[in-house]
């Protein structure tokens, strides 16, 4: 038995970064920076009004009291407009050229305009360059836009096209093909026959897979069986970056998955039991001349997330280009008891946290628990880490792996 540090550093030291794509920046998003990007634009690009108003000659405005002449108009996309001489003003819209002869801008509020006569009254001094906005003021050319290891979130997928990038050098999304294996997996919507169950666990890591940025490939069910096991799995790791099998990775008598993940892994390959409960046992093994890692979770849908949780993610994520692997960790306050018998384990519990008024995190585990009882986990949004010994009481802080930051603040 090891302890899940251990496992999971095993794991992780068997793997490196994605090689990078070209991708476009809609696909892009979420995915980590694979070069240097420099700006090679100035934006703003020319001299523009930051408001609504008149262009005007700061010199003008001295006496702090002046009447101008509007001489025209010039709208954001305009690109030329005549020239304005002194005791002459323009209506100018934000964003708008600034016309030439102009140093600053009256903003339409504080404008008086005589439309009978075509003039405007501005009855204070202003300063050359007032309400303008400059080139390069937002992005200079040269200037460092993005890092290797930086993610690409949507403010960088702005800040790419207003410098007229349309495609950018990312570490890949992961393809992560997921296989299920077992003899009483359903392969229909029908009925179920007796003995059979019907495969919870594939659309449930396909769909852990999608909800962190990943990109599921459906590899479909096996049943118990060496040959076919070992085949399906070869095709996954031919076809993806990474592979996940749940099932046959205990020790009954049709747990082959176990036994392939060693064959194929060879000297890579792991069969672990982890000191964590649930999610025992785990086979683990690079694959291939890409070193395609397989990971073979227990079968029980609860054992599974965690599993995907503890293990998967931060390897995907690590393949990914990602610098943080794993989800926040921090310390919450127990709202009830967690009593537990010493085991030699840590425990995974999954709970419900949310911050209180207290201004603190709070958290009371799931009802009913068990790693076959999945309905039980649905409304939880963080993974309690429960170390070794006879377990908290109320008001103590446990460590809280944290799955969905958004519902912190759901109202329970
Ligand atoms: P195993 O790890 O193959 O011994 O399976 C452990 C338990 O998980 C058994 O009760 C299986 O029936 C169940 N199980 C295995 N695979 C799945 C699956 N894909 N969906 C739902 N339950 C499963
Ligand atoms: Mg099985």
């Amino acid at each position: 038995v090891i302890a899940f540090e251990e496992a999971q550093a095993f794991v992780l030291d068997t793997l490196a970064v994605l090689t990078p794509d070209t991708l476009t920046l809609e696909d892009a998003l979420g995915c980590v920076m694979a070069e240097e990007l420099m700006a090679r634009e100035s934006v703003p690009g020319f001299i523009n009004s930051s408001m609504d108003g008149f262009a005007l000659r700061a010199s003008d405005t001295v006496s702090g009291s002046v009447r101008l002449r509007v001489i025209g108009s010039v709208l954001a996309g305009d690109a030329t407009s005549p020239r304005i001489a002194a005791g002459e003003a323009m209506r100018i819209m934000t964003g708008a050229p600034l016309p030439e002869g102009a140093d600053c801008v009256c903003m339409i509020e504080e404008a008086i305009v005589e439309p009978a006569d075509d003039t405007v009254r501005i009855e204070r001094t202003f300063a050359p360059g007032e309400f303008l906005r400059h080139p390069g003021e937002d992005i200079e050319i040269g200037q460092v836009l993005f890092s290797p290891g930086q993610e690409l979130g949507a403010p960088g997928v702005g800040v790419l096209a207003s410098q007229g990038f349309s495609s950018v050098l990312v570490h890949r999304r992961p393809r992560v093909g997921v296989l299920s294996t077992g003899n009483e997996l359903s392969r229909s919507q029908g009925s179920l026959r007796g003995g059979e169950i019907r495969d919870t666990n594939r659309p449930l890591l396909l769909a852990l897979l999608h909800e962190s940025g990943f990109e599921p490939v459906d590899l479909g069910i096996v049943r118990d069986d060496l040959g076919d096991i070992t085949q399906r799995l070869r095709n996954g790791v031919r076809d993806c970056d990474a592979v996940i099998s749940t099932g046959g990775v205990s020790v009954g008598d049709v747990d082959h998955v176990k036994l392939v993940i060693g064959e194929l892994g060879g000297e890579s390959a792991r069969w672990m039991q982890v000191a964590i409960r649930p999610g025992k046992p785990f086979a683990y093994g690079v694959v291939g001349e890409e070193r395609t890692p397989v990971f073979g979770l227990p079968g029980n849908p609860v054992s599974t997330r965690v599993s995907f949780e503890l293990f998967v993610r931060p390897a995907l994520r690590l393949l990914a280009g990602h610098h943080q692997l794993t989800r926040p960790q921090f310390d919450v306050v127990l709202d009830d008891d967690l009593p537990r018998v010493p085991d030699g384990k840590l425990h995974l519990i999954h709970a419900v946290a949310r911050v209180h008024g207290d201004g603190r995190v709070h958290v009371v585990r799931t009802i009913r628990h068990g790693s076959h009882l999945l309905s039980a986990i649905v409304e939880a949004n963080a993974i309690l880490m429960l170390s070794d010994g006879v377990g908290l009481s109320a008001g103590d802080v446990v460590r809280a792996m944290i799955l969905d930051v958004d519902r912190l603040c759901a109202a329970s």
